[in-house]
C-alpha cells in the first residue's frame, strides 16, 4: 500500500476498520449536518452500480454519502466545476486512456482543489502509479477494484473523509491543528490509563496555553441508577484538584464541576462553562471519560473547532488505551517464543520515529530454511531452535533496542547505527544451533536498513527490509543493505509479486509456451519443453525475472500446477484432432522439490490433467536436487518408479558436479547452453560438451543439447554423436495453442536451410 499522505501517518487498514465503529460517537466537528459528496469516476457502468449499492443509505462520520457519477475526465471536470463541496473522488485509473485517471488527478490539483481526497482504483494490479505521483498529487489511497470489498471501501472512504474534514478545518487554523496533531500523537504512545489521562490534561492545557488545572475521570461499575450520569472516578489530577485521584466525582465538593459534568454528559460536544472546558466521551465499548480543565482567562477566544478535533482524537486514543491495556500482552508477544512480536516491533519503531530519534537502523534476519527445519524435525524442535537463535542474537547484539520475531521465519532488530556489524554476525550465525544434543544449521539472510528522514513509519521500513532480503536472496547473497537507489527496483519486485499472486489466482496472463525437442539423427520432433510466459498488461515479464520472485514467495508449485494443467489442455486438444502423443517436459523449481509429498502431489495433478508418463516429463537442476538430497531424491525416485522421465537440466552451468550424477534417478541429461555456445565442429571433440555427452552415454542417459542456434553447433553435436537437441535453430518456444499449427510441416532440413539463408 502506498504511503497515505495525511500527516505522514499510515494507519493500517485493520485499524481503520475498527475505527469505523466509532462513526456515530465521534463525528468530527462540522459533521452534525449535511452530507458527504463523493464523486465516482469510472468508465465501467457496473462499477457505478456496485459502488452505489455498497454505499446506499450509508452514514459515515455522521453524514450521509451522496454519490455523483462521471464516466470520463470531461464529465468529472464539469461536475467539479459545479460544486466546491466534493469530499472524496474515487477515480478509475484506466479509462479512455491508460492514465486518464492520473490526468484527471493532475487537473484537479493544478486547479488548486487541494482539499478533495483522492482514492485511485484500478482493475489491473500491475498498473500502480509511481510513488512519486502518489505523493506529488496528494493521493490518499490506491486500491485494485477486486481488493475493494464493501468493508474495505467503507474503511478507505472513512479514512479519506476524516482526512477531508480535518483538512477543511485546518484552513482556518493551520498552526493550531499542527499542535493538535502533535498533541494527540503524543497521547497515542501512552499506553496505560494513568499516563494517558495525565497526558490529556497536559496536552490540552498546552493547546490552549494555560498551566494544567483540572482532572480526568472515568466511569466505574454500573451501579449508578441513571445511565446518563454514571459513577465517575478520578484517574488524573492537576493544580487545584491535586489529591483527588481515586475519589468519586460527587465526593469532590466543587459546584461548577458538578454543573459542568452534567452539561457535558448530556451533550456530545465539548462545553465551555464558567471558565472551564468540560468534555465527556462515550466509547462504544462502554468506557466513559470526563475531562475538566480550567481554560484560563482567554476562554472566550478559544478555537472550538480545534478543541473538537482534539476531543475526537482523544476519544479514539482513549479507546485504544482501553483495548491496548487488555491486549498488550497478547498483542505484543510472540506466543510460541514469548519474545516481542511484529506489533511490538512496529510500536517501538513508530515511537522512535515520532520522536525523530537520530542514528537508528533496522536489521532483518531472515532464516532461509525454517520451514524445512520444521518439516524435518517437528514444530517443537523448531520453536526451541528459534528460541536459541533469538538468544544468540541477544548475546551478539547486547545494545539492541529491541529484537522481535516479526514472522515465522524472521527476526527484526532495532539498534543504533554502528551497533551492527555484518562480519561478526554472519560468522556467528553460520554456526550450527544445538538443541538438546541435536545440531542444526539455520542459514540466514541479513538485511540492514539505515533509517532516514524520508522513512515515515515502521511498516515502510519493514517493507524496505523485506525487499532487501528478497533482492539478496535472488542474487544468492547472504547480506544486503537497503539503498534508496535500489528501492524502485525493489518496489517493482514487490508489485510483481502481488501481481503474480493475483495472476495465479485468477489464471489471467500466465500461459505455456512450447519449444520442440529434436532427434538430431532422425530429424524429428520427439517432444517439447513447456516454458511459462507472463503477459502483464502490455508487458511481457521474462521467467528469469518472475520465477525467482515466485520461488521466494512460495508460488513455485502453483506455477508448476498451472503449467501441467495447460499442457494437459494442449494434449487433449491434440488427442481430439487425432495427433500423436508428444511428451512435454515441465520445469520444477528447487523450492517445490523441498515440499513434503511433492511427488505424490505432482502425480495427482498430472492425473487430473489427463497426463501420464507417456506425455509428461519433469526437468530438475542438479543443484536443486543436491541442496537437500535426502528429501528430494526419494520423491524423484517415486516419480521415476511411476514411469515419469526426469531430466537433469542446465548440466554444466555453475554448480554441476559430475560426482552426483549417478545418484540421481534421471534418464535425461540436458547440456546447458553455455557449453553449446562455444562449440565449433573443429574443436568439438576436446570440449566440455564432449565430456558431458560421453558421461551421459556412460550413465545410459539420453543427452539433449540446449540452446543450439547455429548450423555449426548442430554439426559439432552430430560429430559428438549427441542424439537430441533443442534451440532456436530448430524452433523457438511458441504459445501452446499455436504449436501444432506452426510445427505441422516441420522438417530438420527446412530448419537448417532457413538458418543457412538467414
Ligand atoms: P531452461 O529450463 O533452461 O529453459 C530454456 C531457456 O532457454 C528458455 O528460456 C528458452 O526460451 C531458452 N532458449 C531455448 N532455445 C534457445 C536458444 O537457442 N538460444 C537462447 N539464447 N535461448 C534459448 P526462458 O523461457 O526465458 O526460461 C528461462 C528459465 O526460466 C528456464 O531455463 C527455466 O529455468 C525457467 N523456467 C521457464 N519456465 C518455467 C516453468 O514453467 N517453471 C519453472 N520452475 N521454471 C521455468
Ligand atoms: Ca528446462
Ligand atoms: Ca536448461
Amino acid at each position: 500500500m502506498p504511503p497515505s499522505s495525511h500527516h505522514g501517518e499510515n494507519t493500517p487498514l485493520e485499524d481503520e476498520e475498527e475505527l469505523l465503529t466509532f462513526s456515530d460517537d465521534i463525528a468530527p466537528a462540522a459533521a452534525s449536518t449535511g452530507v458527504w459528496n463523493v464523486l465516482v469516476v469510472d468508465d465501467d457502468e457496473e462499477v457505478h452500480q456496485t459502488t452505489d449499492l455498497a454505499l446506499r443509505g450509508v452514514e459515515l462520520l455522521g453524514r450521509r454519502i451522496v454519490l455523483m457519477h462521471a464516466r470520463n475526465v470531461g464529465q468529472s471536470l464539469d461536475l467539479l466545476a459545479g460544486t466546491d463541496k466534493i469530499a472524496v473522488a474515487l477515480i478509475d485509473v484506466v479509462m479512455e486512456e491508460k492514465d486518464s485517471g492520473l490526468q484527471l488527478v493532475a487537473k484537479i490539483r493544478d486547479a488548486g482543489r487541494s482539499d478533495i481526497r483522492l482514492v485511485l482504483r484500478t482493475g489491473q494490479p500491475g498498473s500502480a502509479p509511481e510513488f512519486s505521483v502518489i505523493s506529488r498529487y496528494d493521493i490518499n489511497d490506491y486500491r485494485t477494484k477486486s481488493e475493494l470489498t464493501r468493508g474495505k471501501l467503507l474503511s478507505v472512504l472513512t479514512a479519506a473523509l476524516r482526512s477531508y474534514s480535518q483538512i477543511t478545518q485546518i484552513e482556518e487554523s493551520k498552526a493550531g491543528l499542527e499542535m493538535v496533531v502533535s498533541a494527540t500523537s503524543d497521547l497515542f504512545n501512552r499506553r496505560n490509563l494513568a499516563l494517558f489521562s495525565r497526558g490529556v490534561l497536559t496536552q490540552l492545557a498546552a493547546l490552549i496555553g494555560v498551566s494544567p488545572n483540572g482532572l480526568v475521570s472515568v466511569a466505574v461499575g454500573s451501579s449508578s441508577p441513571d445511565p446518563h450520569f454514571p459513577e465517575m472516578m478520578v484517574v488524573s489530577d492537576a493544580g487545584d484538584f491535586s489529591g483527588s485521584i481515586g475519589k468519586r466525582l460527587e465526593e469532590i465538593s466543587n459546584h461548577p464541576l458538578q454543573v459542568a459534568f452534567e452539561a457535558a454528559a448530556s451533550s456530545n460536544e465539548p462545553a465551555v462553562i464558567d471558565g472551564h472546558i468540560a468534555m465527556y466521551f462515550r466509547c462504544p465499548q462502554g468506557r466513559k471519560l470526563f475531562v475538566y480543565l480550567d481554560s484560563g482567562p482567554s476562554a472566550g477566544e478559544l478555537d472550538l473547532s480545534l478543541l473538537k478535533i482534539f476531543a475526537t482524537n482523544i476519544a479514539i486514543t482513549f479507546e485504544n488505551v482501553d483495548l491496548v491495556e487488555k491486549l498488550d500482552r497478547l498483542a505484543f508477544t510472540d506466543q510460541t517464543l514469548g519474545v516481542p512480536n511484529i506489533n511490538a516491533f512496529r510500536a517501538a519503531l513508530d515511537n522512535l520515529l515520532v520522536r525523530k530519534t537520530p542514528g537508528l537502523c533496522v536489521l532483518k534476519v531472515f532464516l532461509n530454511d525454517v520451514r524445512l527445519v520444521s518439516a524435518s524435525f517437528g514444530a517443537q524442535f523448531t520453536d526451541q531452535a528459534l528460541k536459541a537463535f533469538y538468544e544468540l542474537l541477544q548475546r551478539l547484539l547486547p545494545e539492541a533496542r529491541m529484537i522481535a520475531r516479526t514472522s515465522f521465519s524472521a527476526f527484526m532488530v532495532i539498534a543504533d547505527i554502528g551497533a551492527i556489524s555484518f562480519g561478526v554476525l554472519e560468522e556467528a550465525l553460520a554456526r550450527p544451533i544445538s538443541v538438546g544434543g541435536v545440531s542444526v544449521l539455520m542459514p540466514s539472510t541479513l538485511a540492514l536498513v539505515e533509517v532516514s528522514v524520508e522513512m515515515k513509519n515502521a511498516e515502510q521500513i519493514r517493507q524496505h527490509a523485506m525487499a532487501t532480503v528478497l533482492a539478496a536472496r535472488q542474487e544468492q547473497r547472504s547480506t544486503g543493505v537497503y539503498s534508496p537507489a535500489a528501492s524502485e527496483a525493489m518496489a517493482e519486485r514487490a508489485r510483481l509479486q502481488a501481481a503474480l499472486h493475483q495472476a495465479l489466482e485468477n489464471g489471467q496472463g500466465l500461459y505455456a509456451a512450447l519449444q520442440p525437442k529434436i532427434d538430431l539423427i532422425r530429424g524429428e520432433i520427439i517432444g517439447t519443453e513447456a516454458l511459462v510466459r507472463w503477459q502483464l498488461g502490455d508487458r511481457n515479464i521474462p521467467p528469469s525475472v518472475f520465477i525467482p520472485i515466485a520461488e521466494v514467495s512460495g508460488l513455485a508449485s502453483a506455477i508448476t500446477r498451472l503449467m501441467i494443467r495447460k499442457v494437459g489442455e494442449w494434449a487433449s486438444a491434440r488427442r481430439i484432432r487425432g495427433l500423436a502423443v508428444l511428451p512435454t517436459a515441465v520445469n520444477l523449481s528447487m523450492f517445490e522439490l523441498q515440499e513434503e509429498g511433492f511427488a505424490a502431489s505432482l502425480m495427482q495433478i498430472a492425473a487430473g490433467a489427463g497426463l501420464g508418463p507417456d506425455s509428461l516429463e519433469f526437468e530438475v537442476t542438479e543443484s536443486g536436487v543436491m541442496r537437500y538430497p535426502a528429501r528430494t531424491i526419494p520423491g524423484l525416485k517415486s516419480l521415476r518408479d511411476a514411469g515419469f522421465r526426469i531430466a537433469i537440466d542446465d548440466f554444466g552451468a555453475g554448480y554441476s558436479s559430475l560426482g552426483h550424477l549417478d545418484r540421481l534417478p534421471a534418464q535425461i541429461l540436458k547440456i546447458d547452453r553455455s557449453l553449446i555456445d562455444r562449440l565449433r565442429p573443429e574443436t568439438a571433440t576436446t570440449s566440455v560438451a564432449a565430456l558431458a555427452v560421453t558421461l551421459g552415454g556412460t550413465l545410459e542417459m539420453d543427452v539433449v543439447a540446449e540452446g543450439i542456434e547455429t548450423p555449426a553447433q548442430h554439426a559439432a553435436l552430430l560429430r559428438l554423436q549427441c542424439r537430441y537437441g533443442q534451440g532456436y535453430l530448430y524452433g523457438k518456444p511458441v504459445a501452446a495453442q499455436d504449436f501444432d499449427g506452426l510445427y505441422a510441416g516441420w522438417t530438420l532440413d527446412r530448419a537448417l536451410e532457413r538458418a543457412q539463408a538467414g
